[in-house]
């Protein structure tokens, strides 16, 4: 529905929050070359971080809550069935693009190729204990049986499952227990559970609202901390790192741009009437959001509202399809473990063949599901990439050191994807219902 008194401007909290952004890059910048990074840690990070944890806060209570209301909302177990097979096969399918867009973008740069000799022995030597520490977390990962993962799904602690961000595929399958038992039970049985979680879902919604009124601050202390945290006093030092990686982060860059600006829109025009310039005013505030705090799972709770409110998707779809995508849908990291991985080969000079390629698409397809949505998570999988294709996985020493920024940007491209994959469902799904694609997207405006 058309907002009547739309909100000027500039106090859209998206507007509002992009300045907030520029701010932070501002000051950080500032703040390194003045030597400011101790007084940036000790009073301006701790504000960033108290935004990103009450994000982080309300993730597994609305996964939780979102997801076991919305699978019980469905009519039957068809219906769920539906909409579940429909929106894996989507997920896996933007993501396998996001996987070969990378791959033929850094097979055409060839990044690797240029990087020096002496650059890349000093470059793992910088990074050399980070990258024990992320090849263990990796090597606990890959020494599992291959079927730990569906272990792992399932918790014998229902409070146990909640209390771990990174577990977060366990909740969504406590979520699924619960939903599917509630579909069911007869109505009245069911009701006074229905009733709680929807109860919790409305409350955290109101947290949400509360919580984006300090957004901007966050946003701008996250940014200013990251930013001085990376370069410390010296900010000469990321220049020059990103000076000497700057193809490859080009290339991450090129796959990220061209995967968000063409895949997407062509589903969106597939599936849905959302045109592109639509699509991408209503899902700024969730990329900007997801920019600053690095967590697809930080970001659900906006993104959740940004594809209701703006893009139109029924409450139905948003709290079946989001909560999933925040979880299993990754295709911005899908884009940099493809690009990530043939780099360090390329720099490493190792050859891959046609199937050590078609290697890389399958485990990191399988990767980036299983990758948690927390900063740094993409490159603890990663590790799991390169010992499949046999690179040396010490080799993530050579990114480790721009890593984080293209986290920001990768983690941006994951939340566009489950609002444009929501944003298709929710229109086939009103299609296959009334015969028409859904109604009430927001015009311009409406993404206050
Ligand atoms: N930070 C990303 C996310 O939360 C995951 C990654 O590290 O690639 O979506």
């Amino acid at each position: 529905m058309p907002n009547p008194t739309p909100t000027p401007w500039y106090r859209q909290t998206h507007w509002r929050i992009l300045a907030a952004l520029v701010v932070g890059l501002v000051y950080g910048v500032v703040a390194a070359l003045a030597g400011w990074s101790r007084f940036t840690a000790d009073w301006i990070t701790p504000f960033g971080t108290i935004f990103l944890r009450l994000l982080l806060l309300i993730a597994v209570p609305l996964v939780l809550g979102s997801l076991v209301t919305g699978i019980a909302s469905l009519a039957d177990l068809r219906k769920l069935s539906r909409i579940g097979g429909q929106t894996i096969t989507v997920y896996i399918a933007t993501t396998f693009v996001a996987l070969v867009i990378g791959l033929v973008l850094v097979n055409v740069i060839q990044p690797g190729a240029s990087i020096p000799e002496s650059l890349r022995i000093s470059l793992q030597e910088t990074y050399e204990t980070d990258v024990a520490s992320r090849q263990e977390t990796a090597g606990e990962v890959a020494e599992r049986s291959p079927l730990q993962p569906l272990v792992d799904m399932v918790p014998d602690n229902v409070l146990g499952a909640a209390t771990n961000n990174r577990g977060m595929l366990s909740v969504v399958f406590v979520a699924f227990l619960f939903g599917v038992a509630l579909l069911r039970l007869p109505r009245d049985q069911a009701r006074p559970l229905l009733d709680l979680f929807a109860s919790l879902n409305a409350t955290i919604i109101k947290i949400v609202e509360m919580v984006l009124v300090v957004a901007p601050a966050g946003v701008f202390a996250l940014i200013a901390g990251t930013i001085t945290a990376v370069s410390g006093d010296d900010p000469t030092d990321v220049a020059q790192l990103i000076g000497a990686l700057g193809l490859y982060c080009l290339t991450v860059l090129c796959g990220l741009l061209l995967h968000a600006g063409i895949t997407y829109p062509v589903l969106l025009r597939l599936f849905t009437p959302i045109g592109p310039v639509t699509f991408f005013r209503g899902v700024v505030q969730a990329q900007l959001v997801a920019f600053s705090t690095s967590s697809s799972a930080a970001t659900l709770p906006v993104t959740m509202r940004a594809a209701q409110r703006n893009l139109g998707v029924s409450e139905e779809v948003a709290s079946f399809v989001l909560p999933l995508g925040a979880t299993i849908n990754m295709d911005g990291t899908a884009v940099y473990m493809a690009v990530a991985a043939v780099f360090i080969a390329q720099t490493l000079g190792i050859p891959l063949d046609f199937a050590a390629q078609a290697t890389i698409v399958f485990t990191a397809l399988l990767a980036s599901i299983g990758t948690a949505a927390v900063p740094s998570a993409g490159i603890v999988m990663l590790v799991i990439v390169l010992e499949a294709i046999g690179v040396p996985s010490r080799g993530i020493a050579l990114i480790l050191g721009v890593d984080r920024l293209l986290d920001m940007c990768r983690t941006a491209t994951n939340v566009t994807g489950d609002a444009a994959v929501a944003a298709a469902i929710s229109s086939g799904e009103s299609r296959a219902m009334t015969g028409r694609p859904a109604a009430g997207i927001a015009g311009p405006g409406a993404s206050a």
